[in-house]
């Protein structure tokens, strides 16, 4: 979306009936400045010219990029920066670590553990508190901010009671509890641009993003959202203020608060850049781009300049964690450029991921790996033959809501393998031994069986599967390195190769393949500086 100023103003915000904890800095700007945008404005249109035309950029900022005061700082000036070229829509997650202790104070409310729930929250209005003391030296914003605070507080404080009352977790009250965090950052980066002479809003976002009330992995309803994102933020961009919007968060088309998933602040920014027609969505985060493979894993490493939604999709769904899992979705019909960029050098020119992502012939482009995964697998004499034990185990693993990340199955229909988050494992295994329970009734050992101790390796590029000799390179560079396969994926993506190696070779299987297809794979070599 180009915003002109064409005179043309959106309607009112039909805000969500949830909880709205909105941080007006707009009057920071001079009264002055916004009579001369309007008179310039008029005289444009009166001379028939166009006003110059800005892209629109939706800069998401990840918990590492605001975890303090001079983080925080540090965001406010890339935005300053950025917004002399584009319009500009922020993004941004709970401060580092916040969001984890959030939810632990969850839980120990449906343990009773008021003490623990108690000790948690006067950390946290600590830590925000500090911040927001260091950060605003302006009276009035900081009043306001710490009416803010004092409200999210406030409403966590009897989220929590409401939980220990009840001795229960409700999917929903989890969802309203760990949205707090981004509902402090937001205002605080709001806060630090105004400090800057920059017009700013905190919005939150379940007035913008409307999900349907999967909680904890809240799809958006992207017409809906569309029409709440033109309504509440193009208004806001033509007074050249800047919208800083809560991640992670969003609300039923009903208020109530929901959350899109652990991480999911990038798919907040996609999603708001889809609804907004944004040109491009700039994720920052404390690497400088896709790396070869995660950093904290492996030495060497380089940062790949291009790569392709498809490919990105792979390596965030095999565990990098450097994007959500479902970042690319709402970009990819539209073909929006996502950039990764690092906030702590901000120089960098970061990696582009297009829909083509410059392909180069099958190269494999980078490797990831999971490890927090279980493997299941299901057989027995009972069994054998039978022909709907493929339905009656993967409507299983649907109904307790499993997600299969890798499915082998032997030719003799003797047993079916797959593997499965850590976090389903239990519910899943519990399902299936309850599904074929009458099929083997009459077995004497167990033929559902439960293996965590695996993790899941990926070779990731473009065609990697229709590449003679990737395969054999792999096993190769595994064996000399004394690294046991224990069953290879390759066919269902024509973009990755995965194979399930023993969780304690994880890290020898990743230097492996990384000797033998990525070293010196890019001249730039990098690492997490932010950290
Ligand atoms: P943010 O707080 O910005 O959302 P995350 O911690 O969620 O950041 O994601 C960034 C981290 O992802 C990096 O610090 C890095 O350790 C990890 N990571 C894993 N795989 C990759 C990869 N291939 N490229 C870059 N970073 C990766
Ligand atoms: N704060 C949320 C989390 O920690 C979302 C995010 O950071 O992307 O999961
Ligand atoms: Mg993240």
């Amino acid at each position: 979306m180009r915003i002109a100023d064409s005179g043309e103003q959106g309607s009112p915000a039909s805000s969500a009936q949830g909880p709205q904890f909105n941080l007006d800095c707009s009057d920071l700007k001079p009264a002055r400045i916004l009579q001369k945008h309007k008179y310039h404005s008029v005289l444009e249109r009166r001379r028939g010219e166009h006003p110059r035309k800005k892209p629109l950029r939706v800069l998401k900022f990840g918990g590492t990029s605001v975890a303090d005061t001079a983080c925080i700082g540090r965001v406010a000036d890339i935005i300053r920066a950025e917004l002399r070229e584009s319009n500009v829509v922020a993004v941004i997650s709970a401060m580092s670590g916040v969001t984890n202790k959030l939810v632990a104070a969850a839980k120990a409310s449906e343990a009773g553990d008021r003490k623990s729930v108690g000790r948690i929250f006067e950390e946290l209005r600590a830590q925000h508190e500090a911040v927001a003391n260091s950060l605003i030296h302006s009276a009035t914003t900081r009043k306001r901010v710490a009416r803010t605070m004092k409200d999210v507080f406030r409403e966590g404080d009897s989220l929590c009671r409401g939980t220990i009352l009840l001795r229960e977790l409700t999917p929903r009250a989890l969802d309203s509890i760990s949205s707090l965090g981004e509902r402090l950052s937001a205002p605080l980066v709001a806060a630090a641009l105004a400090e800057r002479g920059v017009a700013s809003r905190a919005i939150d976002a379940t007035e913008l993003v409307v999900t349907d009330s999967s909680h904890g992995a809240a799809e958006p309803l992207m017409d809906l959202t569309r029409e709440r994102c033109k309504a509440r933020i193009r208004p806001l961009l033509l007074q050249e203020t800047v919208p800083v919007v809560t991640g992670f968060i969003g609300a039923t088309a009903e208020g109530v608060v929901t959350t899109l998933g652990r991480n999911g602040s990038d798919y907040s920014a996609t999603i708001l850049g889809a609804a907004l027609d944004a040109d491009e969505v700039v994720i920052w985060s404390d690497v400088d781009g896709v790396l070869t493979v995660d950093p904290r894993l492996v030495t060497g490493v380089s940062t790949i300049p291009e790569i392709s939604y498809r490919e990105a999709a792979e390596l965030a769904y095999f565990g990098a964690k450097v994007l959500h899992p479902k970042t690319l979705r709402p970009v990819m019909k539209s073909g929006t450029p996502i950039w990764i960029r690092n906030t702590f050098a901000p120089e960098g020119r970061g990696t582009k991921i297009t829909r083509s992502g410059c392909p180069d012939g099958g190269r494999v482009k980078a490797l990831t790996a999971i490890s927090d995964i279980a493997m299941i697998t299901v057989g027995g004499s009972g069994i054998v033959g039978a022909r709907d034990v493929l339905s009656r185990t993967f409507k299983t693993t649907a109904a307790v809501q499993a997600d299969v990340l890798l499915v082998l199955q032997s030719s003799s229909q003797n047993d079916i393998c797959f593997v499965v988050p850590s976090a389903t494992a239990k519910r899943t295994i519990e399902a299936l031994r309850h599904e074929f329970a009458k099929d083997l009734a009459h077995e004497e050992t167990e033929h559902i069986t439960l293996n965590q101790d695996v993790a899941i390796v990926a070779i990731v590029g473009e065609k990697v599967h229709d590449t003679p000799g990737i395969a054999a390179r792999t096993f190769c560079a595994l064996s000399r390195d004394n690294v046991n396969i224990i069953a290879i994926a390759q066919g269902s993506s024509e973009s990755n190769i995965s194979f399930l190696v023993p969780q304690k070779d994880m890290r020898a299987a990743l230097i492996a393949t990384h000797r033998e297809f990525l070293n010196g794979s890019h001249s730039e070599v990098s690492s997490a500086t932010g950290v």
